[in-house]
């Protein structure tokens, strides 16, 4: 039942972890973008900080969830994931307290088609995440397919609070090795004398800080359900249309819940 091991693992802040596994069967091809299933028994032991649960899950029953994958298809080690940890959280209550060398289930199958498939070589990107919603843009820039030749790429990323920001470094690296991204970092809830970005992801477009263009531009929004209801709407009224199976279109979204 359980076929992979966690070979990594930080501590962002006590409520977000990046965990990294390396499966039994190796790491399984992947498009950037796209997700598994990780899943641990019922009987497995939970944060100190969980609140009890309703209805405690079978000791026997394997608790499943989606994850994004955050790392590079291109790296063979382990799969990356980029996950908050909620106190009254069934799964992510267990998996925050696991440490290198424990087991995990991680779905052999790969999921999902919030990936770069269906983009045109000429389009730039705008990848516009809340929380740990950035985890499928982390593994699209890290994948050297996603840089084509011409392509800008900018990642936005809304948090509460300016410790929350997984994975600045390599972003600011990012932007000023290839001079082809640009990373907006945003938190809702910053202290006054912080002098970052403050408020909603939202307020980036509703004031015009960034500027889209359907003709130009592929939009990706990832992450909290409201941020991307409230987006959604914003750029229908831009010309954006939803990509979906039956019909391409500029604007891909995945929710998280
Ligand atoms: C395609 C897909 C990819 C996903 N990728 C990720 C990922 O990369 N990282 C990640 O952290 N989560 C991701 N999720 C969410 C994840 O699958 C779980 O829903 C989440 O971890 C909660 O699981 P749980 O068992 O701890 O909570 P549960 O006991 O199942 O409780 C779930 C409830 O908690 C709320 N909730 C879920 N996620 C959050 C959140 N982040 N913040 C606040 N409230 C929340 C919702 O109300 C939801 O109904 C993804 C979901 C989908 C559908």
């Amino acid at each position: 039942m359980l076929n992979s091991t966690v070979v990594g693992r930080v501590e962002v802040t006590p409520e977000l972890l990046i965990l990294r596994v390396r499966p039994d069967a190796g790491v399984p091809d992947f498009l950037p973008g796209q997700y598994v299933a990780l899943g641990l028994p019922g009987s497995a032991p939970r944060w100190d900080k969980a609140e009890p649960e309703g209805q405690e899950p079978a000791s026997d029953k394997l608790i499943k969830r989606a994850y994004s994958i955050g790392s590079s298809p291109e790296q063979k080690e382990y799969l990356e994931f980029y996950i908050a940890i909620l106190p009254s959280g069934s799964l992510t209550s267990r998996l925050s307290v696991l440490k290198e060398g424990d087991r995990v289930f991680c779905q052999p199958k790969v999921a999902g088609t919030f990936t770069l498939e269906h983009v045109p070589e000429e389009k730039n990107l705008v990848l516009v995440s809340t929380g740990t919603g950035l985890a499928p843009f982390m593994s699209m820039v890290r994948t050297s397919s996603t840089w084509k030749a011409q392509r800008r790429i900018t990642v936005v990323h809304g948090v509460r609070y300016p410790g929350d920001f997984a994975y600045a470094e390599e972003l600011c690296e990012l932007s000023s090795s290839t001079q082809r991204l640009d990373y907006l970092p945003i938190a809702s809830r910053a202290p006054q004398d912080w002098d970052g970005k403050k408020g909603r992801v939202q307020r980036l477009l509703e004031d015009g800080f960034l500027r889209v263009d359907p003709a130009r531009d592929h939009v990706f929004l990832c992450g909290n359900p409201a941020m991307i209801e409230d987006l959604e709407a914003l750029l229908y009224r831009q010309g954006f249309t939803v990509h979906s199976k039956k019909a391409e279109g500029n604007l891909h979204v995945e929710k998280y819940w």
